[in-house]
């Protein structure tokens, strides 16, 4: 055989090797609980990873059904991305059980809380049901400080490194990509929101803690009496005459959330309502995370500069 032919032969050999090792789809499949943490590892992970999401940014991420589908897609997941803090108490461990997927249980590699990257907030000295949905653990909301979307970046970075180490590099270099981005954007957002520090604001339901903490935004009161818990006519007057008192300059509600009490507030309290996107997807602006905390500033900075 002359030489040419057998160096031929190595191509060839070569190439079935590579059509062997590359397979067609991505590398991991990840199970996201919302569409933040789906867009977060999407990411980082570029093409390398096949991400699902359970719920859209129009829903309730408190209370979903654990339906078959999302079973099917937790089987085949190698890395299932959820906030934890017991935000999914009422559907994730169901779907976990249900999906018999060893791989992504809690405390096994393929499991993930980002909520465990943060400090959390409103954490209860002592938990009494009786108080309505609390969250035992704290606050669960912590994607609405772009802060804790950074930190759960390096970690979440770390994690897809960890989990498929034949393409830890391209993580790691998408992750370094990404942070610094991230933290040129924050900074940015940060300066924008700056006039806002400091203003009186009501809640619908108590899923803003992180942004009130970041922005330095005051809440004087919310509109669920209890969280969980839709308003009544009579705890709504209750508000509004308490905020003869204390006036507030909006109330915000999440874009999943029934926005009728924030807009009753908003009318007769005469303070403008704002409806926060929440996560992506949750107004038509916000299609990634960086849009998502675009529209975020600016709809807050529009409300405030209100006098
Ligand atoms: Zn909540």
């Amino acid at each position: 055989m002359k030489l040419s032919k057998l160096s031929e032969l190595f191509k060839l050999a070569a190439l079935a090797l590579l059509a062997i090792s590359v397979p067609a789809q991505a590398a991991l499949r990840v199970f996201a609980c919302e569409p933040e943490w789906g867009a977060l590892a999407q990411a980082l992970g570029g093409n390398l990873v096949d991400v699902t999401v359970a719920t859209t940014a129009l829903q309730d991420p408190h209370q979903i059904q654990a339906r078959p589908s999302l079973i099917a897609r937790m089987r085949n997941a190698d890395l299932v991305v959820c906030t934890g803090a017991e935000l999914e108490i009422g559907w994730l461990p169901l779907l976990l059980q249900q999906s018999g997927n060893a791989r992504v249980q809690p405390g096994q590699p393929g499991y993930f809380e980002a909520a465990r990257q943060v400090r959390l907030l409103e954490v209860p000295g002592s938990v009494d049901r009786s108080q309505g949905d609390v969250h035992a653990a704290g606050n669960p909301h912590i994607q609405t400080d772009p802060r804790n979307i950074g930190a759960v970046a390096t970690a979440l970075g770390a994690k897809l490194a960890q989990l498929d180490t034949g393409h830890a590099a391209e993580y790691q270099a998408r992750t370094a990509d990404f942070s610094q981005k991230w933290q040129q954007a924050v900074a940015r957002w940060t300066q924008q929101a700056a006039p806002l520090r400091g203003l009186p604001v009501v809640s619908q339901h108590k899923g803003f803690a992180y942004l009130y903490d970041w922005l330095g935004l005051r809440e004087v009161a919310v509109l669920e009496p209890k969280p969980g818990v839709e308003p009544s006519a009579s705890h709504l007057q209750q508000v509004l005459a308490a905020l003869k008192a204390t006036p507030a300059r909006m109330v915000l509600h999440a874009a999943y959330q029934d926005p009728r009490p924030a807009e009753w507030m908003s009318k007769n309290a005469d303070i403008p309502v704002v409806s926060i996107p929440f996560t992506v997807g949750g107004s038509d602006a916000a299609k990634d995370l960086f849009s998502l905390f675009d529209d975020t500033v600016a709809r807050l900075v529009t409300a405030g500069a209100r006098k």
